[in-house]
């Protein structure tokens, strides 16, 4: 792969972008197409937040770098309340996370650990940016965080072998998986990373899409406060992918201050800041007010009960396939129907996924762009769409899944 991730040097626009673009080609043709493929939601938008985007229209001017004081300051209580103390000055919004990571990816020099699989874009942008990527197994069903054993001799192997890994990515709840790894996983994982000196970024964009609201979720930031960088938005909780609002949390002590600058640095000659009506969005949905909880709360209900039938159905039809804890995908493995799917000349994950979008119009995105064996018949089916014709329609639909 090159350094986009494409053939021959050749850059790649990522797979998930690259599918959806195709099945709105499609769709614009006139063709009926299922579109499983991409990690959108589609529920609704809170009307308090499109209130807020109206009233930060007063906001034409660029404002401060890290987001204003009043959205860090959002910002930092929303991670206190995970349990990991934050000042503002520790905080910086922008657009999307998948901004935030490239920009704290860049300001990190050293090679990447990937628990594989992983999400698509974490290899792309370390290519991008001249990184190796360093994969590591994840155990069955812990999604998102590597086998500590696996990891640590990883890290020892590239070291030996001339990498110089030096930032660790977990992802909790995973993409593609949509497991969430245990808290005893993340605490091993963790003393593995802090006695091999890397650097945690801890992708939490999933984090209040967890299907049961009692289920623990420890993160590493509060085992590593000054090692972990946290990474969110409101892509996925409320389905803002398109407004493009993520945010940063960046470690304790002077170290986490040093890297909070150059990241700073980087989005000061990049994007500028977050745009200013999405500031008061941010605030507004950071701070958490009733309605907002709410929302969220009925969003993970919905996405739990979804994916947990698509999972029985899948389970049901002879698939592999752990139940999704959070998030809105499911990752079946076909392993056991492989002569079946041999029968169809379907050999291969990138066979798997071209036939379903060309001979039954179903766009999924399969196993290899997430890192994992392109033999092994995998493909992730994000589930997340909610049909309705108006907004309230939508709106109720939403809420009658909250009891
Ligand atoms: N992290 C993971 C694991 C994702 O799946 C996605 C979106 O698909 C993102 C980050 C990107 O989110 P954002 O819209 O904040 O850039």
């Amino acid at each position: 792969a090159g350094p986009g991730g494409g053939a021959r040097g050749r850059p790649a626009v990522s797979p998930n972008l690259r599918l959806d673009q195709r099945v709105r080609e499609r769709v614009a043709a006139g063709e009926d197409v299922l579109h499983l493929g991409f990690g959108e939601s589609r529920l609704p938008v809170p009307p308090l937040l499109v209130e807020r985007l109206a009233a930060g229209a007063v906001h034409q001017d660029y404002g401060p770098v890290e987001g204003r004081p009043a959205v860090r300051e959002a910002g930092a209580g929303y991670f206190a309340r995970r349990g990991v103390p934050t000042t503002p000055d520790q905080v910086i919004v922008g657009p999307g996370s998948k901004a935030l990571l490239l920009a704290v990816l860049a300001a990190v020099p050293g090679d990447v650990v990937l628990p594989a699989p992983c999400w698509v874009t974490y290899a792309p942008q370390s290519r991008l940016l001249g990184r190796r990527v360093v994969p590591v197994r994840v155990p069955d069903g812990c999604g998102g965080v590597p086998d500590p054993g696996e990891l640590a001799s990883a890290v020892r192997h590239a070291r030996a072998a001339g990498a110089d890994p030096r930032l660790l990515v977990l992802t909790l709840p995973d993409n593609p998986t949509g497991a969430l790894a245990p808290p005893e996983l993340v605490r091993r994982v963790c003393g593995v990373a802090e006695r091999h000196g890397l650097l945690v970024v801890s992708d939490e964009i999933y984090r209040d899409l967890v299907h049961d609201p009692v289920r623990p979720v420890l993160g590493p930031a509060e085992l590593l406060p000054a090692r972990t960088v946290v990474l969110t938005g409101l892509s996925k909780s409320l389905a803002l992918g398109g407004w493009r609002v993520g945010l940063a949390r960046f470690p304790d002590g002077p170290a986490g201050r040093a890297l909070r600058d150059r990241v700073t640095a980087l989005a000061s000659e990049s994007w500028s800041a977050l745009a200013g009506p999405l500031q008061e969005v941010a605030r507004t949905a950071f701070a958490e007010p009733p309605e907002i909880r709410a929302h969220v709360r009925a969003s993970a209900r919905l996405h739990g009960a979804v994916t947990g039938a698509v999972h029985d159905l899948l389970r049901a039809a002879g698939a592999r396939c752990p139940r999704p804890a959070g998030g809105f995908y499911v990752y079946p493995d076909l392993a056991a129907v492989r002569p079946a799917l041999a029968a169809h000349g379907i050999t291969d994950a990138p066979s798997l996924q071209a036939r379903l979008l060309d001979g039954f119009g179903v766009a999924v995105l399969a196993g290899h762009h997430f890192g994992d064996d392109p033999r092994a018949l995998r493909f992730r089916v994000a589930t997340s769409l909610l049909h309705g014709d108006t907004p309230e329609e939508r709106l109720a639909v939403l809420h009658a899944a909250d009891p």
